[in-house]
């Protein structure tokens, strides 16, 4: 069982210590019915307006490295443990985005679910939330995208194949599970993911594999079997993207954890991050969050686009730092 583990909370005066061991994480749902928006406005320079629906907050997956921590503050909770352990559901999610669409349909061509989230983390299951919108996304005709990491979404290959336009991505960064758990404690294992890919390609539906975060000396070599893969198991889409720390919080949670999982490996994989961020693990502006600028950087972007291209990926505007830069403004439009 996980101990409480939080980094301070920049948005609260005072944060909680422990004297002696902290005590045990345990899971929370909150069921929040006061929410009275579900369509978050997003902007980027390249792709301009985007929309996003997320009907949880938090995410039981837990991934070290995931930016969405951040939002968890912004709710009064820590970004660490309790990211993971305290759950906000939106039970009214599918009524407000029926009740939006109803006015705004004309005014929102696409609609990404993720990127405060995982939209089929496990409580998705007996929830199904993410389902109930994707139908009211089908009566909408609204073209829709998807991140996720869970073979649940599976599930769902009945709405998922009426919808008007979708395109569904499986981040799978990491080739074994070895590799993925000490970054990705609590989330399905690559293979399971690639499984996953091919039953929702084989059933007709358009899927992409995310290989963000890419941690140059140790996941940079797998790129070229990652996109073998991904295309073996039906992709015609991929993306590739550099780890970010928008905040203290979400650098130092990282940092420690990283430290915990790979004590040997972990200076490595961070001088990589600072060589691409001129000595520090954040970096400076918008234009620099999902890529490097070293050569060796370089190296590995050539390497995904030959491959890419060698395996007949499609060219599309899914460009991958595109995908990866256009998260940024959704935060600034979360509170
Ligand atoms: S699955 Fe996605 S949203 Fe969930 S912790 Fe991992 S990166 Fe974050």
């Amino acid at each position: 069982m996980r101990q409480i583990n939080n980094p301070p909370n920049p948005y609260l005066k005072y944060s909680p210590e422990f004297l002696g061991e902290p005590p045990k994480a345990k899971l929370e749902i909150y069921e929040e019915f006061t929410t009275k928006k579900i369509i978050t406005k997003a902007w980027s320079l390249q792709m301009g307006e985007r929309f996003t629906v997320n009907c949880y907050r938090g995410c039981i997956h837990g991934c070290t490295y995931c930016f969405a921590r951040q939002y968890h503050e912004y709710l009064g909770y820590g970004a660490g443990t309790d990211f993971e352990t305290k759950i906000v559901v939106k039970p009214n999610a599918p009524f407000l985005l029926r009740e939006e669409l109803k006015k705004l349909k004309h005014n929102i061509h696409h609609l990404d679910f993720s990127f405060a989230t995982d939209p089929y983390l496990p409580l998705e299951a007996s929830y199904q939330l993410t389902r109930r919108c994707l139908e009211v996304c089908r009566d909408y005709q609204m073209p829709v995208g998807i991140i996720t990491k869970s073979p649940l979404v599976t599930r769902d290959i009945d709405i998922i194949k009426r919808l008007k336009k979708v395109t569904v991505f499986f981040s799978i960064p990491f080739l074994t599970n070895e590799k993925s758990k000490p970054f990705e404690p609590y989330v399905p294992i690559p293979e399971v993911r690639f499984r996953a890919m091919k039953t929702l390609a084989d059933a007709g539906i358009e899927v992409g594999i995310g290989i963000a975060p890419v941690f140059l000396g140790y996941n940079d070599a797998e790129i070229p079997v990652l996109l073998e893969k991904a295309r073996e198991n039906g992709a015609t889409n991929a993306f590739m993207g550099m780890v970010h720390f928008d905040t203290d919080s979400i650098e130092n949670y990282f940092v420690q954890k990283l430290n915990e999982k790979l004590p040997t490996k972990a200076d490595k994989i961070l001088n990589h991050i600072r060589r691409e961020r001129d000595g520090n693990l954040r970096h400076r502006n918008y234009d620099e969050r999902g890529k490097g600028k070293t050569q060796e950087w370089e190296i590995a972007r050539q390497m995904f686009d030959l491959h890419y291209k060698k395996l007949g990926f499609e060219t599309s505007e899914k460009h991958p730092e595109i995908i990866e830069t256009k998260t940024l403004p959704v935060q600034q439009t979360l509170f």
